[in-house]
């Protein structure tokens, strides 16, 4: 079996994350190293690795994700904010386990 993820582990409470959604689908968790006011991870339990890997089945999931972060940001009461994957290594992307980054400031 392949080795689980950092946010695999994380969503296994294997290690300690700050949650603020969880369902079904995905989780979210603040980000340990927030470059905003609001910023929150928005992560599938499926640990598809990065945008370049998401297959038709998937959709349904990453739309998901957006409407989790939707709402995350209409209940912080966010005036603004920012929604971004990181694709690859040289996107900036450090954790093979798709995310959705929410940046959100008031
Ligand atoms: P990426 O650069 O892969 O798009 O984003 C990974 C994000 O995960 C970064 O913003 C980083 O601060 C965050 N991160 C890395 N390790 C941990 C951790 O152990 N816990 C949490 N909550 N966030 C983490």
């Amino acid at each position: 079996m392949a080795e689980k993820t950092l946010f695999e582990k994380i969503i296994d409470g294997e290690i300690p994350g700050d949650f603020v959604h969880k369902d079904d689908i995905c989780v979210a968790i603040k980000d340990i190293a927030p470059k905003a006011p609001i910023h929150y991870l928005i992560i599938p339990r499926k640990p598809i690795p990065g945008v370049h890997d998401i297959q038709e089945e998937d959709w349904p999931t990453v739309t998901h994700l957006f409407k989790v972060a939707k709402q995350l940001a209409e209940k912080e009461g966010c005036e603004g904010y920012r929604l971004q994957f990181n694709v690859g290594e040289k996107g900036g992307q450090i954790v093979p386990h798709l995310h959705l980054h929410l940046m959100g400031w008031k």
